[in-house]
C-alpha cells in the first residue's frame, strides 16, 4: 500500500502555520526528531509495508486504506502537522479531503504533550501503549475518509449535527473492528480515551443508532464547536 508520506517535507507546512494552525512551543528539529524516533517505524517498518505486529491491526488498516483509494480513486496522504488544531490544542489527528486527495493529519505538538505526559507517569508499557494509540487513532481517521461524510473542511467546518453523525459512524467502526481487536484478539489497551470510548459502546449494546451511543458522542463533541 503505497502512501505518501509527508515526514521528509515538514518544512511544507511552516506556510501553513499563520493561517491555520497554531504555532507550538516545540522546534521543527525537535519535533522531527520526536517523529523519527519514537513513531516512524511504527508506519515506515510497520503499517505501510504489511509488517505491523498485531496480523488483525494490519489486516484492517489495509482494508480500510483500499476503502478510501477505491472511494476517491487516488491515494491517500498522511500529514505530519507541526502546529496545533486551532479548534483544540487536545486533538491529536484529523481527516479530510484536501484537493481531491484524502488526508489523515497527524498533530506532532500533541503528541509530543501526551509523550511528555505519559514519560512523568512512567507506568508500565506506556511506550507501547503510546503506538498503538498513534495506530488507533490514525485508523480512525481512515474510517472516517473511508465511511462518513467528508463534506466539511477547516473553513467551512461540520455543524453540530453533522459532526456527532459523523463521529458515531466512525467511532462505531473504531471501536468493533480496531479497539476491539486490541483489546480482545491481543490483551492490550490503546490508551484512556480509546478505553472510554469503547466501555461506551459496550454500554450502548455496540449499536451505532442507540442513543446511548449518540449521547455519550454528542457529550464529547460539543466542546469542539
Ligand atoms: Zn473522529
Amino acid at each position: 500500500m503505497g502512501a505518501t508520506y509527508f515526514n521528509s517535507r515538514a518544512t511544507m507546512h511552516v506556510e501553513a502555520l499563520s493561517t491555520e494552525l497554531v504555532p507550538s512551543q516545540y522546534s521543527l528539529q525537535e519535533m522531527r526528531e520526536f517523529w523519527t524516533n519514537h513513531f516512524q517505524g511504527t508506519f515506515d517498518k510497520g503499517l505501510f509495508v504489511n509488517r505491523y505486529p498485531l496480523p488483525k491491526i494490519q489486516e484492517r488498516y489495509n482494508f480500510v486504506t483500499k476503502c478510501v483509494t477505491e472511494r476517491f480513486h487516488t491515494n491517500f496522504n498522511l500529514k505530519l502537522d507541526i502546529g496545533y488544531m486551532p479548534e483544540g490544542k487536545q486533538i491529536l489527528a484529523g481527516s479530510g479531503v484536501v484537493d481531491g486527495f484524502p488526508t489523515v493529519e497527524i498533530i506532532v505538538p500533541e503528541l509530543m504533550d501526551i509523550y511528555r505526559h505519559q514519560q512523568q507517569k512512567n507506568e508500565p508499557g506506556w511506550e507501547e501503549r503510546m503506538c498503538r494509540m498513534i495506530v488507533s487513532s490514525v485508523i480512525h481517521e481512515f474510517d472516517h475518509l473511508a465511511f462518513c461524510n467528508t463534506n466539511g473542511t477547516r473553513a467551512h467546518p461540520n455543524s453540530l449535527d453533522q459532526l456527532v453523525e459523523n463521529e458515531c459512524k466512525a467511532w462505531s467502526y473504531t471501536c468493533e473492528y480496531t479497539i476491539r481487536s486490541f483489546i480482545e484478539d491481543y490483551g492490550v489497551s490503546t490508551g484512556d480515551t480509546d478505553e472510554i470510548f469503547y466501555d461506551n459502546w459496550l454500554k450502548a449494546h455496540r449499536n451505532a443508532d442507540s442513543p446511548l451511543w449518540r449521547n455519550f458522542i454528542r457529550e464529547h463533541y460539543k466542546k469542539t464547536r
